[in-house]
């Protein structure tokens, strides 16, 4: 069985973005790190693995510049068997339309997956559209928010699992090959060992360009994205103030509420 996981490198969730009048965004100095929402995917694989003794292999991949081999060096680190980046210069400027195509032609490229599995989103872009668009481009079934793998069949080329919804929970069956997109929840990741960095240090990184992907120049960065942004600005400053309502009792507080919002003719 061979899992795939894809990972993004992200800026530090503590950071603060910046959009100057020019429309330039910045995250400033912020460390760069593997997406949080992610490290339940790599997690997820790593249990896989153990379930089935080891014998999975369990790919990790980025498409990014050089700052997302940090990412990859700590899913590495968590237990992960491979690391691959992905990148060339023309990838830069890539939508999710354009990042799923490379991601789609890398997972086509190692050819024997069973699996690939993806976190929620990306804290920083965030839409949540790679996962399954990647799924689309495979012709994957794209199993999204899953807070369980119920059962794995790799024999019978079978997937149970349980989605988390706003009411409940959605059990779903599917063939493999499967994209799975995984929730916080679904796991506790694990801390990257003392042996497992020195692993990831030692380990090699190869990278696939455009080339080795057969991927044309119209196909990714802007040519081949959908999207444009016409405009980056700045939101504009809230305007207005807010008050903490200070009370002994949430009875208390109810009612000062409900005096204020009289008083302003809200209710
Ligand atoms: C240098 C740079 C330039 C950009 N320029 C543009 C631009 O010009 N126009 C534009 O529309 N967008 C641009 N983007 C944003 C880019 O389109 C998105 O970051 C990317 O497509 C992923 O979308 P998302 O972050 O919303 O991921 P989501 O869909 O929220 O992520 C879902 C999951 O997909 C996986 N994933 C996401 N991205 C990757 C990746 N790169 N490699 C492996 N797995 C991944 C992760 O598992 C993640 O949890 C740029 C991003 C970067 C870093």
């Amino acid at each position: 069985m061979h899992i795939v996981v894809c990972i993004k490198q992200t800026p530090d969730s503590a950071a603060k973005l910046t959009v100057d009048e020019a429309g330039n965004v910045s995250w400033g100095e912020s460390p760069i790190i593997i997406n949080p929402w992610d490290e339940y995917a790599v997690e997820e694989a790593l249990l896989i693995k153990e379930r089935f003794g080891g014998e999975p292999k369990v790919t990790v991949v980025s498409m990014g510049p050089e700052e997302a081999l940090e990412a990859l060096k700590h899913a590495i680190a968590m237990g992960c068997d491979e690391a691959v980046r992905i990148w060339d210069d023309g990838f830069a400027g890539s939508d999710t339309l354009a990042t799923s195509y490379v991601l789609a032609k890398a997972i086509e490229r190692m050819g024997d997956v069973d699996l690939v599995l993806f976190g929620k989103s990306a804290i920083d872009s965030q839409t949540g559209q790679v996962a399954v668009e990647v799924a689309r481009r495979l012709g994957f079934a794209p199993l999204t928010y899953v807070i369980k793998i119920a059962e794995l069949d790799p024999e019978g080329g079978a997937i149970l699992v349980e989605r988390l919804l706003e009411e409940g929970r959605q059990g779903v069956e599917a063939p493999l090959p499967a994209v799975v997109g995984t929730v916080k929840g679904i796991n506790e990741p694990r801390y990257p060992s003392f042996m497992g960095i020195r692993k990831a240090t030692r380990a090699e990184y190869p990278v696939w360009t455009a080339a080795d992907l057969g991927v044309g120049p119209d196909k990714v960065g802007a040519a081949g994205s959908g999207v444009r942004w016409e405009r980056i600005f700045p939101p504009p400053a809230r305007e207005g103030a807010a008050e903490i309502i200070q009370a002994e009792t949430v009875e208390e507080a109810a009612r000062v509420l409900v005096d204020k919002l009289l008083a302003e003719k809200v209710i």
